[in-house]
């Protein structure tokens, strides 16, 4: 799995697809939260769940029916006031879903574990992207501060965080344009 970090930062950039007037600090944190949710799932090497098992590590926490159903529960953080449209509503269960999926998704970039059970539980085959350059960081939090946590930390920014810093400049520059071609 990419860091904890890289996750939260992940899920709290879908914020920005929100509704104008959506609560956006509110969703942006919770996203961040449920970003790193999926990887909860090491409990189950306690309980000696093999990693290929569906509720093993990289299994249903991190399929798309998951992020869909735990993703959706975005829409509990919204105050009920105003008069906003099921299109509203959808918009932002669609970004609590993909604040969820972006986990799997990086971790299809990783390049070391086993793949990721988007599919489960239809399909318990497990999935890599076709192109792996994340390098995978160490569930335990005290790897993380040594060298191999800074290299891991720096093909992380590359990779992950430069992308999103990027896409976010666009995506605030493409409102701006906008706001200003209504005015
Ligand atoms: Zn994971």
């Amino acid at each position: 799995m990419p860091s904890a970090f890289t996750h939260a930062i992940a899920g709290a950039a879908v914020a920005q697809l929100l509704p104008r007037d959506a609560p956006r600090r509110r969703l942006a944190l919770a996203f961040a939260v449920a970003a790193t949710m999926p990887d909860l799932d090491v409990v189950t090497f306690l309980f000696d769940i093999p990693y290929v098992h569906p509720l093993g590590h990289r299994g249903w926490t991190h399929s798309i029916l998951f992020a869909m159903l735990f993703g959706s529960l975005a829409v509990l953080l919204v105050p009920r006031s105003g008069h906003r449209g099921w299109q509203w509503w959808g918009r932002v269960a669609f970004c609590g879903f993909l604040a969820v999926v972006s986990h799997g998704v990086l971790d299809a970039f990783t390049d070391a574990g086993r793949g990721v059970g988007f599919l489960i539980p239809f399909d318990n085959d497990r999935y890599f992207a076709p192109i792996r350059p994340i390098e995978v960081s160490s569930v335990d939090p005290r790897r993380f501060f040594s060298a191999r946590g800074l290299e891991i930390l720096r093909s992380e920014i590359r990779w992950v965080w430069l992308p999103l810093a990027g896409l976010s400049l666009l995506g605030w520059a493409l409102a701006r344009r906008g706001t200003e071609a209504t005015k």
